[in-house]
């Protein structure tokens, strides 16, 4: 269970498998039950709300539309107008009415995390407390990235001699473009880091970086002009050696490190 305190009204954002779910089964367990004397609590309820990879990286403020009970100002919650049931709540003392909560999610969060916001759910029959509203996080899926903790990884093709001569190439980042250079020589599956174009850890300040995989692309039809290059070029290349040599060296890191223009 992770809780951030940012503020005040901290927020909490609870892990759905850190046994939170427990506490979440109790606290709609409370539907109906009078704790003590006095009208019983209002309901709780529990409402999904879809966010994207940006509103990850940044956080922010979220509106929730909700039809919520709200108290019958009819009969000002008492179910009763002198012995007959109220014409506007039939006795129940609640009325429907749409509401929007706001709701601040922190940066980091995944789709495992919900956060409670206590006492803004269902007011309670004949003037009880509210409930709580449970907010479930669905973070969508953005096809062109791939969320690694807070590494975000995208894929690039790149041609043969894109990969030989080196190249400036455009990628999508979650606030817009960046422009890497990708280093002559670069081996298919090769990452590029782009710093802080990530996400952040939820509790972290800083964010993750954007990885970017470069995969050389084989072109499946060529021209004739390309295909009389390939042969003049095959006379003349060398051969490929018995095994690639690794990308994760210390050398070619430090040279990734320089090529990038971006971040
Ligand atoms: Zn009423």
């Amino acid at each position: 269970m992770a809780s951030r305190g940012s503020s005040a009204d901290a927020i909490e954002v609870f892990m759905r498998d850190f046994g939170g779910f427990g506490g979440f089964g109790e606290v709609f367990g409370q539907r109906g039950r009078s704790s003590q004397a006095g009208p019983p609590r209002g309901e709780s309820l529990r409402t999904t709300l879809s966010l994207t990879l940006s509103d990850v990286a940044h956080g922010g403020t979220h509106t929730i539309p909700l039809a919520l009970l709200e108290t019958c100002q009819t009969c000002d919650g008492v179910g009763t107008v002198i012995a007959d049931p109220c014409p506007r709540c039939h006795g129940e003392g609640r009325v429907r009415a749409n509401r929007e909560l706001e709701v601040e999610v922190p940066p980091g969060v995944t789709s495992e995390n919900y956060i409670t916001l206590r006492g803004r759910g269902h007011v309670g029959p004949r003037g009880g407390a509210r409930g709580d509203v449970v907010v479930l996080l669905d973070v969508q899926e953005d096809p062109r990235f791939i969320r690694d903790g807070s590494s975000l990884i995208h894929e690039r093709p790149i041609t043969f001699s894109e990969a030989a001569l080196g190249a400036e190439v455009t990628v999508p980042t979650l606030d817009g473009s960046a422009t890497v250079r990708v280093p002559p020589g670069v081996q298919s599956g090769a990452l590029l880091r782009i710093r802080a174009q990530g996400l952040p850890p939820l509790n972290g300040e800083r964010r993750g970086d954007l990885l970017v995989r470069v995969v050389v692309w084989t072109p499946e039809h060529l021209t004739a002009d390309q295909e009389e290059l390939f042969r003049k070029l095959r006379d003349v290349e060398d051969e490929a050696p018995e095994r690639v040599a690794r990308s994760d060296d210390k050398g070619f890191w430090s040279r990734v490190k320089e090529a990038f223009t971006g971040s």
